[in-house]
């Protein structure tokens, strides 16, 4: 008798995306003449650049002549773009790290999940709270939440970050063995300095405990003392592994393109007490179940890395930053608190009057015919706040500022 993995059952629906689409579905039948604009997408819409494209045009030709065709390519990723990576986004910024630390895959969305194959299923998981789901599906499904009871699964230490702390988490009060940190943030917007992230390395390191550090928003990090690596802390290279993507960075959501770093110092324990390496626990996962990322997405990837590349993305990335600005003044003109902007592409807000996140939806889209994302879709700390997005077109993003200043009735 086959039997089904129970801990699916587990699992509370994700009906946010559906719900917020089933919402606006019913609101353009009842105003087939709304322009609806979208300012909840995590997606980008800016294309990718013309040094990317060439790199890839380049990559296909080889591919189409036997001289320089490529098969199967190393599971862990081509050394050019391990280097170009250990150089551009490490050694640069004064986090010397080795190319064969770097692992490249498709995604980090897939990384953060399946890195829970090489931890015990014993371990004590902390998230801050609002998150970036997939940390917490993926513990449901490898049996690690328990039960979930009042909005909460009762083996998962959670960290609350909201207007109180300003968004700041604090250490917890029980011991806990993996944790999730996800700087800048999604879906808060906001960041941690680099003192406030020392009290995480710090913790790990007295607590023999791992931080997954989801970088994948660090190409928005425009103040000098916020981390672009975890790796900028000394010790965080003994406790940290770190996650990053080209996805928001190069606008590489559909061409799919990621890294996780594991340091060869970061250890995790046997049973009786022995330190392991994890570095070689990853390899030998990543060679056994992955086969590699397409050459031509590589050289795609490394082209971003190019100076070239880094300065077209960079203006991408402006574009994106000069929206947020744009959207978190209207927001503060109309009264409404407005948190994020700075460091990402995320504005989270304070939901008006003590709107709940699903009532401030609803008025967002009647009055002015603008989708956002609830914030309570996050977690329960994010109920009472909404999440808007940067990514939207320039002329968009005005008309959407210019509907919330003139039309939103918050009286
Ligand atoms: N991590 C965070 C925090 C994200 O918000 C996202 C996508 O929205 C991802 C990872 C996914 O990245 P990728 O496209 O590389 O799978």
């Amino acid at each position: 008798m086959a039997r089904i993995n129970e801990n699916y059952f587990n699992l509370q629906g994700n009906y946010l995306f559906a719900e917020i689409g089933k919402r606006v579905e019913r609101f353009k039948a009842a105003h087939p003449d709304a322009d609806v604009i979208k300012l909840g997408i995590g997606d980008v819409t800016r294309p990718l650049t013309p040094a990317v494209i060439a790199s890839m045009h380049t990559a296909v030709d080889e591919m189409g002549e036997a001289s320089s065709f490529r098969g199967y390519g190393p599971e862990q990723g081509y050394p050019f773009l391990r280097e170009k990576i250990a150089d551009v986004k490490y050694t640069r910024r004064g986090a010397a790290v080795d190319k064969d630390e770097i692992f490249i895959s498709d995604g980090s969305k897939c990384d953060t999940g399946n890195i829970l194959e090489i931890f015990g299923t014993d371990n004590k998981i902390a998230i801050t709270d609002p998150v970036y789901p997939v940390y917490v599906d993926t513990n449901v499904m490898s049996g690690r939440s328990g039960p979930y009871k009042d909005g909460k699964y009762e083996n998962i230490t959670y960290i609350p970050c909201t207007i109180e702390n300003n968004f700041v988490p604090e250490l917890p009060k029980d011991k806990v063995d993996i944790i999730y940190l996800c700087y800048p943030n999604n879906p808060t917007g906001m960041v941690l300095n680099k003192s406030q992230l020392k009290k995480w390395v710090d913790y790990a390191r007295e607590n023999k405990a791992i931080i997954l550090f989801d970088a994948a928003y660090e190409a928005y990090v425009r103040e000098d003392d916020i981390p672009h690596t975890i790796y900028e802390i000394p010790g965080a290279d003994e406790v940290a592994i770190e996650f990053n993507s080209f996805s928001k960075s190069a606008a590489f959501t559909g061409t799919r393109c990621a890294y996780t770093l594991i340091p060869k110092k970061v250890m995790a324990y046997s049973s009786s007490g022995e330190a392991h390496p994890l570095h070689p626990l990853w390899n030998r996962r990543h060679t056994t179940k992955f086969n590699g990322v397409s050459y031509i997405v590589q050289r795609a990837a490394e082209a971003a890395l190019s100076e070239e590349g880094l300065k077209q993305t960079g203006e991408i990335i402006d574009y994106y930053m000069a929206n947020a600005e744009i959207i978190k003044e209207g927001l503060k003109s109309v009264g409404i608190q407005a948190f994020g902007g700075v460091n990402s592409p995320y504005i989270w807000l304070k939901t008006p009057n003590g709107m709940t996140s699903w009532q401030f939806f609803d008025k967002l889209l009647n009055d002015v015919s603008i989708a956002g994302t609830p914030g309570a879709g996050f977690g329960r700390s994010g109920e009472g706040y909404f999440r808007l997005t940067a990514f939207g077109s320039r002329e968009n993003t005005y008309t959407a500022v210019d509907r919330i200043k003139n039309k939103l009735k918050l009286k």
